[in-house]
């Protein structure tokens, strides 16, 4: 079942280090995805039905899953380097699919709610509490194409990649010149070994 957000503030205080405004905007988020999708209980008899898409690694992502149960670990929390605020909510069971982008005005408006604060976390962590969703988020219906590997229990053959040797999951490995290799092998490495 849903909380309330001053409990959802405390998990999401005790998983990210801190409370700050990317918190309770995060947090925000996340409850405004659930009332669109109708989903009241993400974290337990709606758990299998929710993947969420996070588009920045910011303090804002942390909250996501505080509310969604959406973890990395559970191939539920897709990371797309897009460097938005934003996050797309998607429902399997219905086959629906919500992403909402934070507004930048929603800074103006925190300003203007609380000009005698001086910190701009302090401003808009007190305006993000009571803020409308509609003041704070853009919403766009929207579709998402899964592929089967892309889904949380999804089971495959882990070959090994024919240059180094390391299993590859989910259909990551590519196919170089015959060969059958993983993604770092085939050039995206993103170390150099020493
Ligand atoms: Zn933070
Ligand atoms: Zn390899």
């Amino acid at each position: 079942m849903l909380r309330t957000l001053p409990e959802y503030e405390e998990l999401a205080a005790r998983a990210h280090g801190h409370l700050c405004a990317g918190q309770i905007l995060g947090l925000r988020m996340a409850l405004y995805g659930m009332k669109l999708l109708d989903l009241a209980d993400p974290v337990g008899a709606d758990r299998k039905r929710l993947v969420t898409f996070v588009e920045i690694d910011r303090c804002m992502t942390d909250a996501i899953p505080v509310v969604t149960g959406c973890r990395l670990g559970k191939r539920a929390l897709k990371f797309r380097d897009f460097g938005k605020v934003a996050a797309t909510f998607c429902d399997l069971q219905e086959g629906r699919a919500v992403r909402l982008l934070a507004r930048e005005s929603a800074k103006d408006r925190a300003r203007e709610l609380y000009p005698e604060m001086e910190s701009k976390n302090q401003q808009q962590m007190r305006a993000y509490r009571h803020m409308p969703d509609m003041e704070l988020f853009e919403a766009q219906w929207v579709r998402i194409a899964f592929a089967p590997e892309d889904l949380p229990g999804y089971r495959a053959p882990r070959p090994l990649c024919a240059q180094c040797g390391e299993p590859v999951s989910f259909r990551r490995e590519v196919v170089r010149a015959g060969l059958t290799v993983c993604r770092a092998c085939a050039g995206e490495r993103y170390y150099t070994p020493l």
